[in-house]
This record gives C-alpha cells, sequence and structure tokens, in this order.
C-alpha cells in the first residue's frame, strides 16, 4: 500500500528522521493559512500523488511571499500532473502539502527494501540524489552503495557510518556524519517496525545550516502485514490506485 509523501514524512517523524516544517491542505486558502503559520521566507508547494517526478512535471514549487504560494497551490491543485510514473493520462492532484523552504547544501540518496536475490534488507545510498535514481544504477551503478543486514542482529551503528563516510559526509561538513548515521539507523527501524516493503527518501539533504533532513519521502506497507498496522489502514487513498485493484481488495 502506498502512501503519500506528508503521510510518510508523520511516520518517518514517529522515528524521529527530521523533516522540514510543514501540513497538508485540501484548499488554496488553506495552502495560505499554513504558510502563514509557517512564517517563513520561502515554502514549497508539492502536489501529494501517489507517484515520483513530481518537480520535473511541474508539481513542486519553490514559493517566495504569500502572493507566490496563492499562485502556485491555484495553478497545482486540481491539475492533472503528469511525470514518468503517471502514464500520459497524469494524476489529478486533491492535496497539497506547504512546508518550510530548506537551504539545500547537497541532496543524497538513501532507501530501504529487501534484496529478494539476498534475503536480506538492503540499504541503498548515493551522492546522487535528486536525480532519477533508476538512471543512475544503469548509467553509473559505481555511485550505488549498498549495506546488506544481518537478519539475526539487524542494522549496525559501525554499518550507519561506514555509509555516510562512504558519501564522503565527512567532507562536506564532518559534524554531519554522526546525525546521518542516526537517520539511517531510524530509516532501517521504521522500514522494519512499520512493515514497509520500500523506504525511499530522495532527497536526503545536508543544509547550510547543519542538518541532515528528509525533504522527499516514499513509503510502501507491505500488504501482507497491513493486519498488524490497523492504523496505517487510515493512511490509504484509494482515488490513486487502479478502480480495478480497489474492487478486488473489496471482494477480498
Ligand atoms: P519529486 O521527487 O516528486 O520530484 P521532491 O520532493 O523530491 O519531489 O522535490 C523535487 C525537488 O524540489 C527536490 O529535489 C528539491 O530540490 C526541491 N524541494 C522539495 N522540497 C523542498 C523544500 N522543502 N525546500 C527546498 N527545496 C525543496
Ligand atoms: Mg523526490
Amino acid at each position: 500500500m502506498k502512501i503519500h509523501e506528508y503521510q510518510a514524512k508523520q511516520v518517518l517523524a514517529k522515528y524521529e528522521v527530521p523533516i522540514p516544517r510543514g501540513s497538508v491542505a485540501f484548499s488554496v486558502d488553506d495552502a495560505v493559512r499554513i504558510a502563514e503559520g509557517l512564517a517563513t521566507e520561502v515554502c514549497v508547494v508539492k502536489a501529494q500523488i501517489h507517484a515520483g517526478g513530481r518537480g520535473k512535471g511541474g508539481g513542486v514549487k519553490v514559493s517566495k511571499g504569500i502572493d507566490a504560494i496563492r499562485k502556485n497551490a491555484e495553478a497545482i491543485l486540481g491539475m492533472q500532473l503528469v511525470t514518468h510514473q503517471t502514464g500520459p493520462q497524469g494524476q489529478k492532484v486533491k492535496q497539497l502539502l506547504v512546508e518550510e523552504g530548506m537551504d539545500i547544501q547537497t541532496e543524497l540518496y538513501c532507501s530501504v527494501l529487501v534484496d529478494r536475490g539476498q534475503q536480506r534488507i538492503v540499504l541503498l545510498a548515493s551522492t546522487e540524489g535528486g536525480m532519477d535514481i533508476e538512471e543512475v544504477a544503469e548509467k553509473t551503478p559505481e555511485k550505488i552503495l549498498k549495506v546488506f543486514v544481518d537478519p539475526a542482529v539487524g542494522l549496525r551503528p559501525y554499518q550507519a557510518n561506514e555509509l555516510a563516510f562512504g558519501l564522503k559526509i565527512n567532507e562536506i561538513n564532518p559534524k554531519l556524519i554522526r546525525p546521518a548515521a542516526a537517520v539511517f539507523m531510524a530509516l532501517y527501524q521504521t522500514f522494519v517496525q512499520e512493515d514497509c516493503s520500500l523506504v525511499e527518501i530522495n532527497p536526503l539533504v545536508l543544509t547550510g545550516d547543519g542538518r541532515v533532513i528528509a525533504l522527499d519521502a516514499k513509503l510502501s506497507f507491505d500488504d501482507n502485514a497491513m493486519f498488524r498496522h490497523k492504523d496505517n489502514l487510515a493512511f490509504r487513498d484509494k482515488d490513486e490506485e487502479d478502480p480495478l485493484e480497489v474492487e478486488a481488495s473489496e471482494a477480498d
């Protein structure tokens, strides 16, 4: 089961993964009110659909000032957003995430999933954040770091540290090695505790003011384990699912 970015960020926050301040908006007025509440110079208006590549499709707008927030919220809410993951018909945008604009120094990539060949959970990380990771995997596979987790002991802190050094975070800001390693541990905890099939942060950013923040978040739950997580069922958005799949699931 896929969920929206703002919901994924709520789940990640429970595990102390740092995220930007922000909230979901269902109308343009909501979006303006949230932006006013954030009281920050730059806000970002982000289309909430169950597909990635929103930025390139015009679904993510950095907005300076309330007039820009209103204009961008009007443009994105209700639009038929086409990305490389939606198919040519696109997906109608019914919700927005309005969040504070972050001072991005470096964009990294990080995800947690199951490597079926290895029969292990794997953490993937790359310095090529913010890009299409499938393209990185195809053209420069050496830029994707992998850490396999021994199921008997779980992800060890030394592995999280090695990943942080592997991304050369020490060369950018040595103070961020610890918080980055803590984020990797927290992403792994989220994956295991919530029975996820995917946790993907693209980009995970290092900011000018010395923080490590999950700027985007994509999270899918393993359907076979949903019975253990009744509260996560509230995140379901049937509008984003294939109508035939919805009907099939209702017929059990
Ligand atoms: P998608 O992956 O669907 O395109 P992202 O959430 O990754 O959407 O946003 C696309 C890009 O927009 C990011 O790589 C980042 O450069 C920028 N961006 C997103 N959120 C923020 C934010 N809160 N502050 C500053 N820039 C942002
Ligand atoms: Mg992204």
